[in-house]
């Protein structure tokens, strides 16, 4: 067995003293095996799930060719005779559903409805508003410079040709690809069974919801924050409460974790100096390694894996996540460290988040050496460029400065102090949070 720590060291930039968010992302990376299981669930269940396998289309969609217009159809060699107007006889009807059975010779058009098949001989579609129809509907006129041949037809197969890939394995499954899947006519598809993720928090001062808050105690907040993150990715999120400061009862809580779940979070208790058990406990029955990361906020984290049973390498094994107390750092360290490894071990194929460039309307403090994320307001000005602001505090600690803010500032490893007006790169939070 590979220990992490073998692992580890094979990593370039490795310093578990400051290790780079790159480099911690990389071993993460590693560390991260999707689940196999799947199951076969109707389209609509499908939604927020993953594909497990690529979806090959057995039709053309559409299945004939087909107007985009309402208006009349004919063959594109009446354009050709050269005459600067064109007179049609119209020779019949056809409605979306309803096909025009006959056929039309060079002199005649079709009268032809939106989505209705074009008719036999007919490759152009004039739409109605650019013709005259005669006195007794039997005929119309228009200008021959009034439509290209070929033009508002839709073509069979135009949206997804019979027998190429529609939709990939690893896809999450959004609105669009329910819809398109229905346009294919399949109702039930194969997709990854969800991902099974345990939250524990731990500490003496925490208090639950409904409990009173006793001197120098506060509520436990980051329970709710993981498990609402943890529901945005659909994923089954096991909350197993909050446990003590003490090994034993900490030690029971990661055993059935892991015995229930692929992934066990916990919150707190991982800083430097304090609750040193923690750290002897999961050395003895974990692989665990405790990084310090480059990263801000966010930077004490561990990693690694644990096991149902007395020791490691036994009974079930889950990916362990030991992230800081403070919820900002809770917040920044999911989404930046956690998540991409949670879509990977659910089979997703994670995009790169959206990152772009905003002037920053203020001076920010800035260390070289670690990535900063920030918390910042950013929307366009006047001129339609994007200008961010940092939210107030930038304490990890100040859970507000992550409900005002919109996006985070990413100030990367090597940036220093960013002067007013200078260019920062910024991660919106739509399609993340
Ligand atoms: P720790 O990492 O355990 O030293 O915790 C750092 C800070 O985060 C302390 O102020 C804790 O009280 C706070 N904290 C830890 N866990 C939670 C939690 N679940 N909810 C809210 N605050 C927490
Ligand atoms: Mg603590």
């Amino acid at each position: 067995m590979t220990t992490l720590n073998e692992f580890s060291r094979c990593v370039a930039q490795y310093d578990p003293h400051a290790l780079p968010v790159s480099a911690a992302q990389a071993i993460v990376r590693q560390w991260a095996t999707p689940v196999t299981a799947v199951e076969r669930v109707p389209l609509r269940d499908a939604l927020d799930r993953v594909l497990a396998n690529d979806i090959v289309s057995p039709i053309d969609v559409p299945s004939h060719d087909n107007s985009a217009m309402d208006g009349y159809a004919f063959n594109r060699a009446a354009l050709a005779a050269g005459a600067s107007e064109l007179n049609l006889t119209i020779v019949g009807k056809a409605l979306a559903g309803h096909p025009f059975m006959g056929r039309a010779d060079a002199k005649q058009c079709v009268r032809v409805m939106t989505g209705a098949s074009m008719p036999a001989d007919c490759d152009t579609v004039v739409p109605q508003e650019l013709v005259e129809r005669s006195a007794d509907s039997s005929s119309i006129r228009f200008a021959a410079n009034a439509v290209l041949g070929g033009a508002n037809r839709r073509l069979a197969g135009e949206d997804l040709a019979r027998g190429h890939a529609a939709l990939r394995a690893g896809r999450i499954m959004r609105a669009s690809d329910l819809g398109l899947l229905a346009s294919l006519g399949i109702g039930e598809v194969h997709v990854r069974r969800r991902l099974r993720v345990a939250f524990i928090s731990t500490g003496d001062e925490l208090r639950s919801l409904g409990e009173p808050l006793d001197p120098g105690c506060v509520y436990d907040s980051n329970r709710h924050t993981l498990f609402a993150m943890l529901r945005r990715l659909n994923v089954e999120a096991l909350d197993l409460g909050v446990v003590r400061d003490q090994p034993a009862p900490l030690e029971a809580a990661l055993r059935s974790a892991a015995a229930s779940a692929d992934v066990v979070l916990t919150s707190g208790g991982v800083s430097v100096g304090e609750a040193d058990f923690t750290r002897q406990l999961l050395q003895t029955f974990g692989d665990v390694a405790f990084w310090s990361l480059a990263m801000r906020p966010g930077r004490p984290l561990a990693f690694g894996r644990v096991w149902s049973g007395e020791r490691p390498g036994v009974g079930q094994p889950a990916l362990f996540f030991g992230l800081p107390g403070n919820p900002v750092a809770v917040m920044v360290t999911f989404y930046q460290i956690v998540r991409e490894a949670l879509l990977l071990m659910a089979g997703a194929t994670p995009q790169p988040l959206p990152v772009f460039q905003a002037t920053s309307r203020q001076a920010i403090r800035k260390r070289a050496g670690r990535t900063e994320f920030q918390r910042g307001v950013a929307g366009r000005d006047a001129h339609g460029q994007w200008r961010v602001t940092p939210t107030g505090s930038q304490s990890s600690g100040v859970l507000s400065s992550m409900s005002e803010a919109n996006c985070f500032i990413v100030l990367g490893h090597d940036e220093a102090d960013i002067a007013e007006g200078e260019s920062v790169q910024i991660m919106l939070f739509d399609g993340l949070i």
